[in-house]
Protein backbone atom coordinates (compact mmCIF):
# COMPACT_ATOMS: atom_id res chain seq x y z
CA UNK A 1 0.00 0.00 0.00
CA UNK A 2 1.65 3.22 -0.78
CA UNK A 3 1.96 6.17 1.88
CA UNK A 4 -0.45 9.25 1.38
CA UNK A 5 1.57 12.63 2.10
CA UNK A 6 -0.93 15.26 3.21
CA UNK A 7 0.74 19.01 2.79
CA UNK A 8 -1.07 22.05 4.45
CA UNK A 9 -3.54 23.80 1.66
CA UNK A 10 -2.30 26.98 0.78
CA UNK A 11 -4.69 29.66 1.87
CA UNK A 12 -5.54 33.52 0.74
CA UNK A 13 -7.51 35.78 3.13
CA UNK A 14 -9.58 38.38 2.00
CA UNK A 15 -10.63 41.24 4.28
CA UNK A 16 -8.61 42.01 7.19
CA UNK A 17 -11.03 42.65 9.63
CA UNK A 18 -11.91 41.34 13.22
CA UNK A 19 -13.29 38.17 12.67
CA UNK A 20 -10.09 37.38 10.76
CA UNK A 21 -7.90 38.92 13.78
CA UNK A 22 -10.27 37.48 16.47
CA UNK A 23 -10.78 34.06 14.82
CA UNK A 24 -9.40 33.05 11.54
CA UNK A 25 -5.89 33.82 12.03
CA UNK A 26 -5.06 32.16 15.47
CA UNK A 27 -7.31 29.46 14.55
CA UNK A 28 -5.58 28.62 11.08
CA UNK A 29 -2.06 29.44 12.56
CA UNK A 30 -2.56 26.78 15.03
CA UNK A 31 -3.52 24.50 12.59
CA UNK A 32 -0.99 21.98 10.60
CA UNK A 33 -3.61 21.61 7.77
CA UNK A 34 -3.44 25.27 6.43
CA UNK A 35 -0.29 27.89 5.41
CA UNK A 36 -1.24 31.35 5.07
CA UNK A 37 0.07 31.79 1.65
CA UNK A 38 -1.32 35.47 1.47
CA UNK A 39 -3.71 38.02 2.66
CA UNK A 40 -5.94 40.45 0.38
CA UNK A 41 -7.01 43.53 1.87
CA UNK A 42 -7.29 47.46 0.51
CA UNK A 43 -6.08 49.17 4.91
CA UNK A 44 -4.62 45.78 7.04
CA UNK A 45 -1.94 43.10 6.42
CA UNK A 46 -1.51 39.82 7.96
CA UNK A 47 2.32 39.54 9.48
CA UNK A 48 4.64 36.85 7.70
CA UNK A 49 2.86 36.48 4.77
CA UNK A 50 2.26 37.79 0.57
CA UNK A 51 0.07 41.31 1.09
CA UNK A 52 -2.07 42.38 -1.11
CA UNK A 53 -4.66 45.05 -1.87
CA UNK A 54 -7.14 42.72 -4.29
CA UNK A 55 -8.10 39.77 -4.80
CA UNK A 56 -7.47 40.31 -9.00
CA UNK A 57 -3.43 41.31 -7.39
CA UNK A 58 -3.46 38.29 -4.57
CA UNK A 59 -4.83 35.82 -7.51
CA UNK A 60 -2.29 36.91 -10.39
CA UNK A 61 0.69 36.88 -8.13
CA UNK A 62 0.16 33.51 -6.35
CA UNK A 63 -1.41 30.44 -9.07
CA UNK A 64 -0.59 28.07 -6.19
CA UNK A 65 -3.12 28.97 -4.03
CA UNK A 66 -5.50 26.35 -3.60
CA UNK A 67 -8.06 27.93 -1.61
CA UNK A 68 -9.38 31.40 -0.32
CA UNK A 69 -11.30 32.44 2.73
CA UNK A 70 -13.69 35.61 2.12
CA UNK A 71 -14.25 37.59 5.21
CA UNK A 72 -15.33 40.89 3.93
CA UNK A 73 -18.91 42.03 4.51
CA UNK A 74 -21.46 40.36 3.00
CA UNK A 75 -22.29 43.13 0.26
CA UNK A 76 -19.15 42.84 -1.45
CA UNK A 77 -18.15 38.82 -1.33
CA UNK A 78 -20.04 38.15 -4.02
CA UNK A 79 -18.06 39.46 -7.26
CA UNK A 80 -14.73 38.06 -4.79
CA UNK A 81 -16.30 34.58 -4.63
CA UNK A 82 -16.80 34.38 -8.42
CA UNK A 83 -13.87 35.33 -9.61
CA UNK A 84 -11.74 33.06 -6.99
CA UNK A 85 -13.91 29.60 -8.38
CA UNK A 86 -13.41 30.85 -11.84
CA UNK A 87 -9.69 30.74 -10.97
CA UNK A 88 -10.48 27.18 -9.73
CA UNK A 89 -9.70 28.06 -5.97
CA UNK A 90 -12.07 26.39 -3.25
CA UNK A 91 -13.83 29.20 -0.80
CA UNK A 92 -14.82 29.76 1.98
CA UNK A 93 -17.65 32.03 2.49
CA UNK A 94 -18.23 34.18 6.19
CA UNK A 95 -21.73 34.52 7.15
CA UNK A 96 -24.22 36.05 6.04
CA UNK A 97 -22.90 34.11 2.80
CA UNK A 98 -23.88 36.55 0.30
CA UNK A 99 -26.11 39.89 -0.09
CA UNK A 100 -28.87 37.66 -1.71
CA UNK A 101 -29.86 34.02 -2.31
CA UNK A 102 -29.32 34.54 -6.13
CA UNK A 103 -26.06 35.14 -5.50
CA UNK A 104 -25.25 32.42 -4.07
CA UNK A 105 -27.48 30.61 -6.55
CA UNK A 106 -24.78 31.49 -8.84
CA UNK A 107 -21.95 30.76 -7.15
CA UNK A 108 -23.31 27.35 -6.03
CA UNK A 109 -23.81 26.37 -9.72
CA UNK A 110 -19.76 27.90 -10.24
CA UNK A 111 -18.55 25.89 -7.98
CA UNK A 112 -20.55 22.53 -9.22
CA UNK A 113 -18.86 23.53 -12.76
CA UNK A 114 -15.30 24.24 -11.10
CA UNK A 115 -15.43 21.07 -9.23
CA UNK A 116 -14.29 22.86 -6.30
CA UNK A 117 -15.70 23.46 -2.69
CA UNK A 118 -17.80 26.52 -1.41
CA UNK A 119 -18.14 26.69 2.13
CA UNK A 120 -20.24 28.71 3.98
CA UNK A 121 -19.40 29.15 7.63
CA UNK A 122 -22.94 29.32 9.64
CA UNK A 123 -20.49 29.86 12.58
CA UNK A 124 -22.80 29.67 15.39
CA UNK A 125 -24.12 26.22 14.14
CA UNK A 126 -20.46 25.38 15.88
CA UNK A 127 -21.08 26.13 19.08
CA UNK A 128 -20.30 22.98 21.38
CA UNK A 129 -24.24 22.39 22.63
CA UNK A 130 -25.91 22.68 19.15
CA UNK A 131 -25.70 19.19 17.80
CA UNK A 132 -27.01 17.42 21.91
CA UNK A 133 -30.17 19.70 21.03
CA UNK A 134 -30.73 19.15 17.66
CA UNK A 135 -30.68 14.91 18.60
CA UNK A 136 -32.86 16.07 21.58
CA UNK A 137 -35.47 17.65 19.53
CA UNK A 138 -35.09 15.17 16.90
CA UNK A 139 -38.24 13.05 18.93
CA UNK A 140 -39.57 15.71 20.32
CA UNK A 141 -43.18 17.27 20.70
CA UNK A 142 -42.21 20.76 20.15
CA UNK A 143 -45.11 22.77 20.94
CA UNK A 144 -43.52 26.62 20.88
CA UNK A 145 -40.02 27.85 20.08
CA UNK A 146 -38.80 31.47 21.38
CA UNK A 147 -35.39 32.94 20.07
CA UNK A 148 -34.25 36.32 21.81
CA UNK A 149 -30.85 37.25 20.54
CA UNK A 150 -30.12 40.68 22.09
CA UNK A 151 -26.50 42.35 22.34
CA UNK A 152 -25.26 45.72 22.35
CA UNK A 153 -24.22 46.74 18.87
CA UNK A 154 -21.93 49.56 20.72
CA UNK A 155 -19.67 47.01 21.93
CA UNK A 156 -19.50 44.00 18.80
CA UNK A 157 -19.96 46.75 16.39
CA UNK A 158 -17.78 49.97 17.18
CA UNK A 159 -16.72 52.06 13.88
CA UNK A 160 -18.51 49.43 11.21
CA UNK A 161 -20.24 51.87 9.04
CA UNK A 162 -21.58 48.62 6.88
CA UNK A 163 -23.69 47.53 9.38
CA UNK A 164 -26.20 49.53 9.00
CA UNK A 165 -25.75 50.58 5.07
CA UNK A 166 -28.02 48.42 2.04
CA UNK A 167 -27.00 44.83 1.95
CA UNK A 168 -25.29 45.59 5.80
CA UNK A 169 -28.17 43.23 7.38
CA UNK A 170 -28.38 45.78 10.72
CA UNK A 171 -29.38 43.56 13.78
CA UNK A 172 -29.68 40.46 10.86
CA UNK A 173 -25.94 40.34 10.93
CA UNK A 174 -26.13 38.26 14.81
CA UNK A 175 -29.44 37.57 14.43
CA UNK A 176 -28.73 35.49 11.36
CA UNK A 177 -26.59 33.16 13.85
CA UNK A 178 -29.34 32.73 15.75
CA UNK A 179 -31.44 31.64 12.64
CA UNK A 180 -28.74 29.15 11.48
CA UNK A 181 -29.03 27.69 14.90
CA UNK A 182 -33.24 26.95 14.49
CA UNK A 183 -32.79 25.67 10.86
CA UNK A 184 -30.60 22.96 12.21
CA UNK A 185 -32.22 21.88 15.42
CA UNK A 186 -35.71 21.60 14.38
CA UNK A 187 -36.87 18.93 12.51
CA UNK A 188 -39.51 20.64 10.09
CA UNK A 189 -38.79 23.71 8.15
CA UNK A 190 -40.44 27.02 9.38
CA UNK A 191 -41.70 29.84 7.18
CA UNK A 192 -41.67 33.38 7.97
CA UNK A 193 -45.34 35.09 8.63
CA UNK A 194 -44.99 38.51 9.56
CA UNK A 195 -42.08 40.83 10.64
CA UNK A 196 -41.69 44.25 12.20
CA UNK A 197 -38.31 46.23 11.73
CA UNK A 198 -37.18 49.20 13.84
CA UNK A 199 -34.78 51.74 12.00
CA UNK A 200 -32.90 54.17 13.25
CA UNK A 201 -34.05 57.35 11.45
CA UNK A 202 -30.55 57.88 9.97
CA UNK A 203 -29.80 54.32 9.24
CA UNK A 204 -30.41 52.25 6.44
CA UNK A 205 -30.27 48.78 7.84
CA UNK A 206 -32.61 48.09 10.93
CA UNK A 207 -31.51 48.45 14.69
CA UNK A 208 -34.32 45.86 16.03
CA UNK A 209 -36.96 42.84 14.47
CA UNK A 210 -39.63 40.93 15.55
CA UNK A 211 -40.24 38.13 13.66
CA UNK A 212 -43.19 35.44 13.10
CA UNK A 213 -42.98 31.80 11.91
CA UNK A 214 -45.15 28.93 11.48
CA UNK A 215 -43.22 25.70 10.89
CA UNK A 216 -45.51 22.75 8.65
CA UNK A 217 -47.59 21.55 11.18
CA UNK A 218 -48.30 25.22 12.44
CA UNK A 219 -45.72 25.39 15.33
CA UNK A 220 -44.98 29.19 16.47
CA UNK A 221 -41.51 30.44 15.87
CA UNK A 222 -41.22 33.73 17.41
CA UNK A 223 -38.01 35.58 17.49
CA UNK A 224 -36.71 39.19 18.78
CA UNK A 225 -33.29 40.43 17.67
CA UNK A 226 -32.43 43.56 19.30
CA UNK A 227 -29.13 45.65 19.19
CA UNK A 228 -29.73 47.67 21.94
CA UNK A 229 -29.08 45.83 24.49
CA UNK A 230 -27.21 46.92 27.71
CA UNK A 231 -26.10 45.73 30.51
CA UNK A 232 -26.07 41.06 30.11
CA UNK A 233 -26.44 40.11 26.62
CA UNK A 234 -28.88 37.19 25.86
CA UNK A 235 -28.50 34.51 23.09
CA UNK A 236 -31.04 32.65 24.24
CA UNK A 237 -33.68 29.87 22.46
CA UNK A 238 -35.99 28.09 24.19
CA UNK A 239 -38.28 24.65 22.78
CA UNK A 240 -41.22 24.14 24.81
CA UNK A 241 -41.83 20.50 24.27
CA UNK A 242 -44.16 18.26 25.86
CA UNK A 243 -41.07 16.96 28.17
CA UNK A 244 -40.47 20.36 29.43
CA UNK A 245 -38.86 23.33 28.64
CA UNK A 246 -35.15 22.89 26.78
CA UNK A 247 -32.88 26.14 26.61
CA UNK A 248 -30.46 26.45 24.08
CA UNK A 249 -28.11 29.81 25.74
CA UNK A 250 -24.85 31.81 25.40
CA UNK A 251 -25.44 31.29 21.23
CA UNK A 252 -25.41 27.39 21.71
CA UNK A 253 -22.60 26.57 24.50
CA UNK A 254 -25.29 25.62 26.90
CA UNK A 255 -28.18 23.19 27.09
CA UNK A 256 -30.78 22.74 29.50
CA UNK A 257 -33.39 20.71 29.66
CA UNK A 258 -36.19 21.71 32.71
CA UNK A 259 -33.21 23.28 34.44
CA UNK A 260 -31.22 20.81 33.88
CA UNK A 261 -27.69 21.13 32.14
CA UNK A 262 -27.46 19.06 30.06
CA UNK A 263 -24.05 20.48 28.27
CA UNK A 264 -22.12 23.41 28.84
CA UNK A 265 -18.67 24.18 27.03
CA UNK A 266 -16.27 27.13 25.93
CA UNK A 267 -16.83 28.32 22.81
CA UNK A 268 -14.68 26.74 20.13
CA UNK A 269 -16.70 27.32 17.07
CA UNK A 270 -14.15 28.26 14.22
CA UNK A 271 -11.49 25.07 15.54
CA UNK A 272 -14.03 22.85 13.76
CA UNK A 273 -15.17 25.15 11.42
P1 LIG B 1 -14.90 44.30 9.49
O1 LIG B 1 -13.73 44.17 10.39
O2 LIG B 1 -15.62 45.60 9.47
O3 LIG B 1 -14.59 43.94 7.98
C1 LIG B 1 -13.59 43.06 7.53
C2 LIG B 1 -12.75 43.75 6.47
O4 LIG B 1 -13.38 43.71 5.20
C3 LIG B 1 -12.51 45.22 6.68
O5 LIG B 1 -11.52 45.45 7.66
C4 LIG B 1 -12.11 45.69 5.30
O6 LIG B 1 -10.69 45.59 5.15
C5 LIG B 1 -12.76 44.67 4.35
N1 LIG B 1 -13.70 45.28 3.41
C6 LIG B 1 -13.76 45.04 2.09
N2 LIG B 1 -14.72 45.75 1.51
C7 LIG B 1 -15.32 46.45 2.47
C8 LIG B 1 -16.39 47.37 2.48
N3 LIG B 1 -17.04 47.70 1.35
N4 LIG B 1 -16.75 47.91 3.65
C9 LIG B 1 -16.09 47.59 4.79
N5 LIG B 1 -15.05 46.72 4.84
C10 LIG B 1 -14.67 46.15 3.68
O7 LIG B 1 -16.00 43.20 9.83
P2 LIG B 1 -15.90 41.81 10.59
O8 LIG B 1 -16.49 41.98 11.93
O9 LIG B 1 -14.57 41.19 10.44
O10 LIG B 1 -17.01 41.00 9.75
C11 LIG B 1 -16.75 40.52 8.45
C12 LIG B 1 -17.71 39.38 8.17
O11 LIG B 1 -17.52 38.37 9.15
C13 LIG B 1 -19.19 39.82 8.26
O12 LIG B 1 -19.93 39.18 7.26
C14 LIG B 1 -19.60 39.33 9.64
O13 LIG B 1 -20.98 39.02 9.73
C15 LIG B 1 -18.75 38.10 9.79
N6 LIG B 1 -18.51 37.74 11.19
C16 LIG B 1 -18.10 38.67 12.10
C17 LIG B 1 -17.94 38.31 13.43
C18 LIG B 1 -17.48 39.29 14.47
O14 LIG B 1 -17.49 38.95 15.66
N7 LIG B 1 -17.06 40.48 14.12
C19 LIG B 1 -18.18 36.99 13.83
C20 LIG B 1 -18.51 36.04 12.86
C21 LIG B 1 -18.68 36.43 11.55
P3 LIG B 1 -9.92 46.59 4.16
O15 LIG B 1 -10.47 47.96 4.40
O16 LIG B 1 -8.48 46.43 4.58
O17 LIG B 1 -10.20 46.08 2.79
Amino acid sequence: MGERIMTAINLGLVGIGKIVRDQHLPVLQAHPDFEIAAAASRNATVDGTHNFKTIEEMLDAMPDLEAVALCMPPHVRYPAARIALERGKHVLLEKPPAACLSEIDDLTGLAAKAGRTLYATWHSRHAPAVEEAKALLAGAEIRAVDVQWKEDVRKWHPGQAWIWEPGGFGVFDPGINALSIVTHILPRPFFLKRAVLEFPSNKDAPIAARLHFADTTGMPVDAAFDWRQTGPQTWNITVETADGTVVLSHGGAKLTQNGKVLNEAPEAEYRTI
